[in-house]
């Protein structure tokens, strides 16, 4: 479970905060969907969780622990974290971008190489086809399932997504979000999914939050948020 309680950030010289005071909970084993517009403060808010932004109030609980009390290691290991496009280290093959976590936690060689094709193969993508590539050998789509397979290498309770299809073609993405989607339902993963795509947050979310300058304006089940105007 994520719980923020009163967090509130406003960057060095700024005017205004990018997260104004926000509570909201996401449940154990359920996907939150944060909606809204460029600049409202969803990537900032979601980066709280993993401290790549500490709130200057507030507080953000992961399984009920303060993510202030948690070294680097122990977030990585709790925390999986999904980017758009930019995130792979491209000097690396893809069984060294997934290897990443699990070897800064220094399981041994071979546990990792049985996680790496394990993780592959959950995604989608054939190991001995795929493990030794480089990440600019790959598709946007291929990209984006290699992040998630490394994001979930060391099997953390927590998957934190930031616009994770954002660089995937169309047609692609649909497929990918169903089968992204199933594969973290079926892993009972908490997930915190930020989108400025409406269909992606309905599709995904078991709840759907809407941000706007920083504050949150709603907060509903996906047939409830699509009822209202
Ligand atoms: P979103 O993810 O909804 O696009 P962000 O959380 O990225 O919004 O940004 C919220 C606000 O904070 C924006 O006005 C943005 O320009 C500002 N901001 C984000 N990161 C920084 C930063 N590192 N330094 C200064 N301002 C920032
Ligand atoms: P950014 O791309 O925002 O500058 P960082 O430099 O903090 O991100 O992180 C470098 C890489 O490490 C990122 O590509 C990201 O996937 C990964 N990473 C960062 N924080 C975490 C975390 N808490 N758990 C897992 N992976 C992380």
């Amino acid at each position: 479970m994520i719980r923020f309680e009163g967090v509130a950030k406003t960057y060095p010289g700024q005017a205004r905060p990018a997260v104004a005071g926000i509570d909201l909970t996401v449940a154990e084993g359920a996907t939150l969907a944060l909606i809204g517009p460029s600049g409202c403060g969803k990537s900032t808010l979601l980066r709280m969780v993993n401290r790549l932004v500490d709130p200057d109030a507030g507080r953000v609980l992961v399984g009920g622990e303060d993510v202030a009390g948690l070294d680097p290691v122990a977030l990585r290991r709790r925390i999986g974290y999904v980017l758009q496009g930019v995130g792979l280290f491209p000097h690396r093959s893809v069984a060294q971008n997934v290897a990443t976590v699990p070897g800064l936690l220094g399981w041994p060689k071979r546990r990792i190489r049985e996680r790496v094709d394990a993780m592959l193969d959950l995604v989608g993508l054939e190991p001995a086809a795929y493990r030794d590539r480089r990440p600019d050998e790959l598709s946007g789509g291929q990209r984006q399932r290699v992040g998630v397979a490394r994001a979930l290498a060391a099997d953390p309770a927590v998957l934190l997504m930031d616009e994770p299809f954002g660089a995937v073609d169309p047609l692609g993405r649909v497929r990918l979000q169903a089968e992204i989607g199933e594969i973290l339902g079926r892993l009972g993963k908490t997930v915190l999914l930020v989108t400025h795509d409406l269909d992606e947050a309905v599709r995904l979310g078991d709840r759907v939050a809407l941000m706007r300058d920083g504050r949150l304006v709603q907060d509903a089940a996906p047939a409830d948020l699509l009822a209202r105007p």
